[in-house]
Formats: structure tokens, C-alpha cells, sequence
């Protein structure tokens, strides 16, 4: 029965992806000459948005209503220049149906990178054969059948092993990463506060984010944190040691309070960077002071308490890092549980020839989640038994949470998509009115768009999701189910699709905006320099033309790998027979309705 669904579900996939290339092709040609007068002022177009047919051939009329400014379409290679007062006319073919952006090439304010306008070639079939796709991919997702999860040891290849085991490896993982952090901290200082012109700013939220969203948690979940420099000083002086294990150091060694031993310190820390996160990722004073803070209590934290609290605890970034690496495709476990059975010792928790786990995890315990490993190694280095292993493994093995479910790791699922959802409005909208709000121009519109970011994080997303547990419960018939629950249980099939759009809205931000790197590179305190000859670098190295197609492909991909868990969590809440087919129905349709509503925002 279950391989006849799966069946059906391909066939019906395969003619959701035929749509799909048919909606592109045989597209009516209009042909007209349409005459787009359109004004320019910081940070936003009017009209913000243009809707003509395929075809048709758009003259824009631009003004600057202030400063100088750029206009930019999206792989087209227009780019003109806008001075004050002065009329500048440009013609752009509007080819293939879908979304064009266009954008200021000229480097005008702090939220210049943001500063987009929209111009949309009817019939854009993008949001209504997406979303016939996104609705198949749920339906096969749902439908398909579970394999066991097959992984691979990668310390039985010995020379990755005796590396890892290393001492000096990790240092010299952090050391580069330290100098860096310690040059960005400067420039951020005492570099220009223009945020495109400094390389603090475009270092850390174009470079190192784009790198962390779209390599490093996807493909190693927290590997970041074993090579992160913040905690590195305050780890190394409460110590005593930099690269030597010693029994003692500077530290007092504390217990971190027991009311404090969960991720809601984290959220707290994650939640105020969200909702300020126009104006930290656009000033590089405002950077280079977080960082900075981030590094302070994190030495405080090293001196007072044991281990790393820091990144167990507080971190933000390390709350966002611990649940998505859920999903990541690799673990560090221990190979035999048997084995550590008859480990009396076991140093890879109390220590030994390594120190004890900075996280309080215990691979001989039988640690089961990624969510606090940091990947450091230190259990390698101490077991005497050889018997860790780090191994490859498919995608999103630990979102199945019939062992543990935690409120707070659950609200951070939530929050991150909804900031997703919410940042994607922000950053990639071409509605001036909210990167002003967001940007703290003035006091009382930002308390309005205060209001209204955490009413739609807080309030109306995990409402939804509510609902959706309820709606689930009541499919199943299984009122004893309690409905506190199944919202924690559930948020963690959010993950998947969460990360995807994350990943979807990071490369719409970093694509068009990498000629930043280079320029920055040249000049990276924004005084006028040009080191490497970079300065006026303005050649974007991606074809934007494929951009719509890789976000559909992460958020098909993304809403697949959540219905997929979706599948085992309601099984393991709901029962294995026609109760648990019927409470997926409300779970799954919930999903694909997120994965439309982030198409229709990205390709609508
Ligand atoms: S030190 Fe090694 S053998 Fe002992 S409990 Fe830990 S992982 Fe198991
Ligand atoms: S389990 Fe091992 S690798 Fe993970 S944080 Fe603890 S000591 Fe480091």
C-alpha cells in the first residue's frame, strides 16, 4: 500500500516538475514600451514594486530626491549613475517571466545593501506551480518510506584521526580565527561608519554568515564552535594553559546556577539580536561592540564558572548553531556502548589526557543529540579505549525526539523561523517605510515595528503552530494527547525548512553583494585606500539568473527533510497506525503552507 502511494507520489512529482517547465515556456510575448517614472531617496524606490508582461520594454525615468544614488538590475548589467536633480533615463528589457530586483550601486547610507525595488514580469508562474511543486514534495514526503540511517566512521581513516587528536590542531584553528576577529574589533572601531565601506561589517554578516549558513551548519551542524575565537582567552586562562593540558588554572571553577542550566539565557540573547538586526548588521560600531561584549562575558564567564558555560548557556549564536546541527550530517558518539560500560574512569566526561567535555556532555553516557557538542575533540583526545567516533550520517537523524523534547530548544526552532520569515520582509523587501522602523530613525516607529516583529515571532507563528498541534490531535482522535506537548514535539519538524529559508534568504542577501569583499579587502577601514587595486570592484561573480531556482531548490529540499520528521515525531506522539497518518495531515499541510509563503516572498 505504502510503495503504491510512494508510487503515485513520484508520478505526480514528475508531473508537478513538468508543470512547472511548461509555466515557463509558451509565454505570451506583449511587446509594449512602458514609461516607469521612479524617484530615489535613502533607503527606498517609488514605486517600490513594477508589474508589466513579458516582453515588454521598460523605460525608467529615475530622480534623487536627496544624495547620489545607483540603479542596479539584477543580472542585466545596468548600472547607472543618479545625481541630485538630474533626470536619468533606463531602458530595461523585461525577458523571461519572474521577479527582477533592482538595486543602489552606489554606496548612499548604512542600509544601502537593503535598498531594493521589485520589478515583476507577468505571468510569473514562480508562487502557483512553486507552490503545485512544494504541495507534491509534501504529499511525497509524507508518503514515503523510512530508511535506517546508515553512518560512516571517518576516524577509521588514521591520519584524520591522530590529527584530531592533536593538541595543536584546535589552536591552530583558533589562532587565525583570533588575529581576524581581533582586526575586525579594530576596524569596526575605529574604521568609517559607513557599513559597506568597513570591512567589519561585510566580514561578519556577508562573509563569515554566509559561510556559516551555507557551508558550516549545513554540513558540520556546531563546527563552528571548535574553532570559534570568542571563548578562546577566558577557556585558555581558566586553564592556565593555551595548547597544554593542566590540571589547574586561573579559574574558579563555579557551578553555573541550576535555575540558569537551560537555553532560555540564549533565546533572551538571540531575541534582542533579531529584533535589533538591521542596525547591528549595518553599523560597525554596533559590531564591533557586540563582539566585543560577547568576548567580555564570555571571559567573566570562563573565570567564574566551570567549563565553557558561555557556549553551553549563553551564546546566542551557539543557540541558533545547537538546533540546526540537529540536522547537520555528521556526530560525534561513542562507537560501543559496551565498551564504556567497562570504562570505570570515564575521562571523556571527568577527563584525563584530554579535558573533561567543556559542554557537559558524556559520549559514554550514550549522547544522542549534536545540540551541545561543540566538536572540540577534547573527548577524542581523552578516551583511552579509542572509542569515539565522528561519523557521517544522513540529514536531520536527531530531530526524532521520542528521547527528550525541551521547551527552550523548541522556542528557539520557532524563533528562527520566524525571523527568517520576518528578516526576509526587512532585508529583501522593496518596502522602505520598515527598513526605516527597523533602522531606529526615529523612536516611536520603531516601537511600532517592535510590536510588530515580536507579535509575529512570538505571537502569531507559534500561535499557527498551535493551532496546528490541535488541529493534529484532533485529526488522530487522540484527545489524551497533551497539547503542550505536541507543540514542543512538533517545533522540532520546523527545523529543516527553517534552516533551507535561512539559507534561501543568506544567499539572496550574499550573491549580489559579494563585490563588497574584494572592495574591502583594498580598503578596509573606508579612508580612501586601495592595497590590492579592489576599490571599485563592482563585478558580482554569480549568475543571479540561477538564484530562483536554487532557492526553490532549498526550500523544496528544506520542506522535504521536515516532513520527513514530521513523520516520526507525530508517529511517536500519535501511535504508528491510521492515527498517526491522520494527526501528519494537518502537520505536513502547515509545513508546505510555510515553504509557499516563503516562495511567494522570495519569487512572488
Ligand atoms: S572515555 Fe571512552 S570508553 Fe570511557 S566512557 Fe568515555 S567514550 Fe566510553
Ligand atoms: S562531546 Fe566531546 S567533542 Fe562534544 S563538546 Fe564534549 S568533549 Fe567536545
Amino acid at each position: 500500500m505504502r510503495a503504491r502511494l510512494a508510487q503515485a507520489a513520484a508520478l505526480l512529482a514528475l508531473a508537478g516538475a513538468a508543470l512547472l517547465l511548461t509555466g515557463f515556456l509558451g509565454v505570451p510575448r506583449a511587446g509594449r514600451e512602458v514609461d516607469v517614472p521612479l524617484t530615489v531617496e535613502k533607503f527606498a524606490f517609488s514605486p517600490p514594486r513594477v508589474s508589466v508582461e513579458a516582453g515588454d520594454r521598460l523605460t525608467f525615468r529615475i530622480r534623487s530626491l536627496d544624495i547620489t544614488h545607483g540603479f542596479a538590475v539584477e543580472g542585466t548589467g545596468v548600472n547607472a549613475t543618479i545625481l541630485p536633480g538630474r533626470e536619468v533615463r533606463v531602458t530595461v528589457p523585461a525577458g523571461q517571466p519572474g521577479k527582477i530586483r533592482y538595486r543602489c550601486s552606489v554606496i548612499c547610507g548604512p542600509l544601502h545593501p537593503f535598498m531594493v525595488g521589485e520589478i515583476v514580469v507577468e505571468p510569473n508562474r514562480w508562487p502557483l506551480w512553486g507552490g503545485g511543486l512544494v504541495a507534491v514534495v509534501g504529499f511525497l514526503a509524507s508518503a514515503g518510506v523510512a530508511r535506517p540511517a546508515g553512518r560512516r566512521d571517518l576516524l577509521r581513516w588514521r591520519p584524520l584521526a591522530r590529527l584530531l587528536a592533536r593538541r595543536p590542531f584546535q589552536f591552530a584553528l583558533i589562532a587565525p580565527n583570533l588575529l581576524v576577529f581581533t582586526l575586525i574589533v579594530l576596524a569596526g572601531l575605529v574604521g568609517t561608519a559607513t557599513g559597506a565601506l568597513n570591512v567589519s561589517t561585510i566580514f561578519v554578516w556577508l562573509a563569515w554568515w554566509g559561510l556559516l549558513v551555507l557551508v558550516l551548519i549545513p554540513l558540520g551542524g556546531r563546527i563552528w564552535c571548535a574553532m570559534c575565537p570568542i571563548p578562546a582567552p577566558g577557556e585558555w586562562l581558566a586553564r592556565g594553559a593555551i595548547v597544554a593540558r593542566r590540571e589547574r588554572g586561573w579559574g574558579l571553577g563555579r557551578p553555573w546556577p541550576k535555575p540558569l542550566r537551560n537555553l532560555w539565557p540564549a533565546f533572551g540573547g538571540l531575541l534582542v539580536l533579531v529584533l535589533f538586526g538591521l542596525v547591528v548588521t549595518t553599523r560597525p560600531l554596533v559590531t564591533a561592540s557586540l563582539l566585543l561584549g560577547l568576548a567580555a562575558v564570555a571571559l567573566v564567564t570562563h573565570l567564574v564558572f566551570e567549563r565553557r558555560v558561555f557556549c553551553r548557556y549563553l551564546c546566542p549564536v551557539g543557540g541558533l548553531l545547537g538546533v540546526y546541527a540537529l540536522v547537520a550530517p555528521i556526530e560525534l558518539r561513542a562507537r560501543d556502548l559496551e565498551v564504556c560500560r567497562a570504562c570505570r574512569e570515564k575521562p571523556c566526561f571527568r577527563g584525563g589526557a584530554g579535558y573533561p567535555c567543556p559542554t557537559f556532555q558524556f559520549p559514554g553516557g550514550g549522547l544522542e543529540r549534536n545540540t551541545y557538542c561543540l566538536l572540540c575533540t577534547e573527548c577524542l583526545k581523552a578516551c583511552p579505549r579509542d572509542n569515539v567516533a565522528l561519523s557521517v550520517r544522513p540529514f536531520g537523524v536527531d530531530l526524532r525526539v521520542s528521547r527528550g523534547t525541551r521547551a527552550d530548544e523548541a522556542w528557539i526552532a520557532l524563533l528562527l523561523l520566524g525571523t527568517a520569515l520576518a528578516h526576509s520582509v526587512i532585508k529583501l523587501g522593496p518596502w522602505g517605510w520598515i527598513k526605516s522602523w527597523a533602522n531606529l530613525d526615529g523612536g516611536v516607529e520603531f516601537l511600532l515595528y517592535a510590536g510588530l516583529f515580536l507579535g509575529a515571532v512570538l505571537g502569531v507563528l507559534p500561535g499557527l503552530h498551535l493551532v496546528t498541534a490541535w488541529l493534529s490531535r484532533l485529526a488522530a482522535r487522540a484527545p489524551s494527547a497533551r497539547l503542550g506537548r505536541l507543540f514542543v514535539a512538533y517545533a522540532y519538524a520546523l527545523i529543516p525548512l527553517s534552516l533551507a529559508a535561512w539559507m534561501a534568504f543568506t544567499l539572496a542577501v550574499v550573491a549580489p553583494n559579494l563585490s563588497y569583499i574584494p572592495r574591502v579587502l583594498s580598503d578596509p577601514l573606508g579612508w580612501g585606500w586601495d592595497l590590492f587595486g579592489t576599490r571599485e570592484t563592482t563585478w558580482t561573480w554569480v549568475p543571479l539568473g540561477l538564484l530562483p531556482w536554487a532557492q526553490l531548490g532549498l526550500l523544496v529540499a528544506g520542506l522535504w527533510g521536515s516532513v520527513r520528521a514530521a513523520r516520526q515525531i507525530v508517529t511517536d506522539a500519535l501511535g504508528e497506525s491510521g492515527a498517526g497518518r491522520r494527526g501528519l495531515l494537518p502537520v505536513a499541510g502547515f509545513l508546505a503552507l510555510l515553504a509557499w509563503a516563503f516562495l511567494a516572498l522570495y519569487l512572488g
